[in-house]
């Protein structure tokens, strides 16, 4: 099972948490303005990476709050978690940790 690092509550199963979507996508400043295909681009299309991948999850069954992670898609290993607000992960933060297996 993955332990997901809540940054309020630390370590907690997988079960506990729902997965939100990618993270740090801005929303248009003026969505009127935009083109039908540009306003679904916005709604519809994510990333779907093979690696590191910046996601939004919610403790649902815990502290309620949302926060942010940076995990890696192939090895599933959560490599930061960090509050909503703060600056996005660097896409190879903890690599040195990941590769020494830690
Ligand atoms: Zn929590």
């Amino acid at each position: 099972m993955l332990l997901i690092p809540c940054p309020y509550c630390g370590p907690r199963p997988e079960l506990e948490f729902a997965y939100g979507g990618e993270a740090h996508r801005p929303r248009p400043a003026d969505p009127a303005a935009l083109s039908d295909e540009a306003w679904a681009a916005f709604l519809y299309e994510r990333a779907n990476p093979k690696g590191r991948h910046r996601e939004r999850w919610r403790h649902v069954h815990g502290c309620g709050q949302f926060f942010n992670v940076l995990r890696d898609t192939v090895t599933d290993a959560i490599l930061a978690a960090y509050p909503v607000g703060a600056p996005p992960q660097e896409l190879n933060a903890g690599r040195e940790r990941q590769e020494r297996g830690a």
